[in-house]
């Protein structure tokens, strides 16, 4: 399945979310082929599922950015949200490893297989962001970094993957180096890593790897989009600042559709 994931970080309004729904209804035509994901601020998560109501939009599912990281699915922890009250909000998606939050917020391996048990528990696909460093790739690192990401989450996060109910999970993989830089990692580069995680996974999960997505995050716009689309191993993308502007994003997704 190809997926196009739209990653809005923290931007919006609720105003913003009104404009951007109106907008871009205007201007995307759904595919089957191609599976659709907005991943608003947590705040936002309700207006957006309002707005794919009144405009009639159902094709059009949700992704929360974050989640509590433990099994609890109600406790006091003040200021926590949990994976169970996401999915009570209207997701089914959860995006964790961002290396927005390894970085600024020091997120570990150990939160993230959490948060993984946590959305496989509240019935939530996670969506798995991997990706090295400059200094890493530099290094000759790349595919030492991501087995790790890898399998620290694929062997702690509690489920039998060897077995024929095998939950979904996509793979994003995000080069540390061209997320909100502008650099962007070309086609031959991503295609290689997407191939590897391929691979890797096919090798020790097979029965995973059937129902496996991997996309692409980094600086994708209109005019990039179509080349890593072509890709044999990219299976969508991950998108972030230009998930913002309505007609962008829907170019991107038209680009999926007639790959
Ligand atoms: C992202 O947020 O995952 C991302 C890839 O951002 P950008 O497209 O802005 O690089």
């Amino acid at each position: 399945m190809l997926y196009i994931i739209a990653n809005w970080k923290m931007h919006g309004s609720k105003t913003f979310v009104q404009d951007f729904m109106h907008a871009f209804s205007t201007c995307f035509v759904p595919n089957p082929k191609v599976s659709f994901i907005i991943c608003p601020p947590t705040l936002y998560i309700q207006s957006l599922c309002e707005q794919i109501k009144i405009l009639n939009r159902a094709f059009i599912q949700v992704g929360a950015q974050h989640s509590f990281a433990g099994t609890e699915t109600e406790a006091a922890f003040t200021g926590e949200i949990s994976a169970s009250m996401l999915r009570d909000s209207g997701c089914q998606y959860l995006l964790m490893g961002h290396s927005e939050r390894r970085q600024y917020f020091a997120q570990t391996e150990a939160q993230i297989v959490q948060q993984g048990r946590s959305a496989y528990n509240a019935g939530l696909v996670p969506i798995l962001c991997v990706g090295e460093s400059l200094e890493q790739r530099q290094a000759g690192q790349t595919f030492k970094v991501i087995e790790g990401q890898l399998e620290s989450f694929l062997s702690n996060v509690g489920v039998d993957f060897e077995t024929q109910d095998t939950p979904n999970l996509i793979i994003a993989y995000e080069p540390l180096w061209a997320i909100g830089t502008g650099l962007v990692a070309t086609p031959v580069q991503s295609e290689e890593v997407h191939a590897w995680i391929r691979a890797y996974v096919e090798g020790s999960y097979p029965l995973l790897a059937k129902g496996l997505s991997i996309v692409y995050g980094g600086s994708v716009k209109p005019g990039n989009s179509e080349g890593l689309l072509a890709q044999p191993h990219i299976d969508g993308l991950l998108i972030g600042g230009a998930s913002l502007e309505a007609k962008a994003l829907a170019d991107i997704y038209a680009k999926a559709v007639s790959i």
